[in-house]
Formats: C-alpha cells, structure tokens, sequence
C-alpha cells in the first residue's frame, strides 16, 4: 500500500476514536484470524453498581442452613478502604456505593489499611488493624483463611453466589483471617449494546472468536450466551499470566499448522490485567477512556469510549488539523 492510503486510513480511523500506532499495524489487522475478546469493561460496559451486599457464615451449620446475617457496613467500610487503590471497574462501584449507614461520621471516616497488595485478575488485599483482609474472586479471598477447609468454605459461598453469576452478575467476596463471615458482594454488569453485533460481524468475516477472562465460569458463560460466543470458545478464571499463555500458544499451535495455516491473534482488553496478553498479541487492542489508561501502553490499537461508555464515534481525536496517531 502506498504511504498515503495509511495515513488516510489512520486518519478516518482516528475520527473513529480509533487510534492507531503506525500503519504496519493496519497490515497485522488484515490478517488477524483468531479475535480474543476480554468480558469485563470490554464485552460488558464494565459500569457496575451494586446489586446486594450480604454476609454469609462459613461454618459446618451454615452449609445445611445457607443463614444469612444482615448486610453488613463494616464490610462495605472495609471494601471501600481496600478499593482506594484500585482502577478495576468493581473497585470504582465499590468506592462509589452509598449505603443506608453511610451518613454517620465513623462510616465517611476513612480505615488505615496496612500492607496494601493489588493482584492483578484476583482483587485486593490488606491489613487494618492487625486483620488481613482479601476482596476478590471468591477462591482466592478464601485462601486467607489459612488452616480452614477453604473447599467447603468455597462451596458455601457458591450457593449463595451460583444463580447471581447465572445472571451476569460479578460477584466480589470480602474475607478476612479471623473472622468466620465472608460478605458477598453483587454488581450488575450489561454488555455493551454493540457487542453481540460485533461478534456477529467478526464471525461473518471468518473470524474465530473466544472470550478471555478472568471472572468465574457460571458469569462468563451467561455474558457470553448474551453475545452470541458459544460455551467451547469461553475460557474463564484466567490471571493475566494465563490470558498471556493462551494468545501464545495460539500463536504457536497456529505455526505448528500442517496446512501452513498461520494464525494470528488480536487480543482486546480493557484492564491491566489484560496487559501482557494485549502485548503478547499480533495487534493488541486496548478499550480505554484516555490514551493513558492502563491497557493502553501494551496496545497497537485503542478504542476510545464516551463518558457514557459507548465507544466513540465522533470526530473527538482530530484536534487542530493534526491526526492523532499514537
Ligand atoms: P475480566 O478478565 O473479565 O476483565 P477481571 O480479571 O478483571 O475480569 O476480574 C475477575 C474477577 O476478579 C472479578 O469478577 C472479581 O471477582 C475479581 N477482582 C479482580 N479485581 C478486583 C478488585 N479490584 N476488587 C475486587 N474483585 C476483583
Ligand atoms: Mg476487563
């Protein structure tokens, strides 16, 4: 192609809110065959709210009984604590949520947390007042417990959680070393109006499409049901390393084709999370809201999203007669 027809093709792309980094970039997009598509912030709006928040115990007895204690605000005090420190779409729903007690000055009144650890596809964890708190997927936030039966802890919390993930819905458990509760908390969590269009589009052009993601299965596959991917292309319960091992070997497996057919991979992600498989990929593309969001470094291509979370479609990148090519 010649140099001109990228630079127009970068330009109506950049009108787009597409951005692009250079036009050998355009040649790796004409031969991506394999579409991997992150689910939260990316598939769905990743603009959660909270649902419900509630306590369950974790003892033998709960497990016949499933009791459930009342919502619980020093669990929510503790979340939002947790959350300070964390861009991850559930942290900004946790650190917005205004509960029934949230008026009091002890609950505005913010917690010293301790030891402040982010894992990335996992959640949050510290310690306040000499109790080590974890906030994230529910396995995980668990294995704080040390020394407890975490497998029949886990299943207590999969009785309470199972029909919500059916829904959609994501679900963030809050444990702490000491005490026998886990607090369960529900976000809404929609896909994106255009998603399922997009799949159906991609698929219409021969592409093989997957989801990648670091959310439970039950969640997964009924976003996925909801964008038309079928069961077998959902991979779930994936860290970053492992979102990075799957574009790899699809790389690998695709050179090691017989036939000679070569697959090449775009990866398509919001978070941080998403960082490694984003750089991994033949195009990495990365949904973000500025050009400096944390996905976007690893990124060839960054879709820019409105406020409102559609992705942008206006001529917002142009600015002063000069193209903004990243
Ligand atoms: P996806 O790969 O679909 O974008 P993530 O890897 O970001 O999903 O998150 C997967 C799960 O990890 C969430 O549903 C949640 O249970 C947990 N999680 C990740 N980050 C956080 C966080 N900051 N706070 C609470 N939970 C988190
Ligand atoms: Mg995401």
């Amino acid at each position: 192609m010649s140099p001109l027809v990228y630079v127009a093709a970068i330009g109506a792309m950049a009108r787009r809110g597409i951005l692009i980094r250079g036009g050998r970039t355009l040649d790796a997009l004409a031969n991506v065959n394999l579409v991997c598509l992150d689910k939260t912030g990316t598939l769905t709006l990743g603009e959660m709210s909270i649902v419900e928040i509630k306590t369950v115990e974790l003892s033998e007895e709960s497990i016949a009984s499933l009791a459930f204690k009342r919502s619980d605000e020093e669990s929510v005090r503790v979340a939002k604590a947790l959350e300070r420190g964390s861009v991850h779409p559930i942290a900004k729903a946790t650190v917005n949520y205004i509960g029934n007690g949230d008026n009091s000055s002890a609950s505005r009144s913010s917690l010293d947390v301790k030891n402040y650890k982010v894992e990335h596809g996992k959640g949050v964890e510290g310690e306040i007042n000499g109790e080590v708190f974890r906030f994230g997927t529910a396995s995980w936030a668990l294995e704080c417990r040390r020394g407890n039966n975490s497998s029949e802890e886990e299943k207590v919390v999969a009785r309470a959680t199972e029909e919500h993930r059916s829904a959609g819905e994501a679900i963030a458990v809050l444990c702490s070393s000491s005490s026998p509760d886990a607090t369960v908390f529900r976000y809404s969590d929609a896909p994106r109006a255009e998603a399922k269009d997009a799949v159906d589009t991609l698929r219409k052009r021969g592409q093989t499409v997957r989801m990648l993601t670091g959310d439970a299965t039950a969640s997964a596959l009924a976003i996925a049901e909801q964008v038309g991917i079928e069961p077998a292309a959902v991979f779930s319960q994936l860290t970053p390393d492992k979102k990075l091992a799957h574009v790899e070997s699809a790389r690998e497996d695709g050179k090691k084709e017989e036939n000679g057919k070569v697959v090449s991979v775009a990866m398509i992600g919001d978070g941080i999370n998403d960082a490694p498989a984003l750089a991994a990929a033949d195009v990495g593309i990365a949904v973000c809201s500025t050009p400096s969001d944390a996905a976007s470094s690893a990124a060839d291509v960054l879709l820019l999203q409105t406020g409102q979370g559609q992705l942008q479609s206006k001529d917002t990148v142009m600015s002063g007669g000069s193209m903004s090519v990243i």
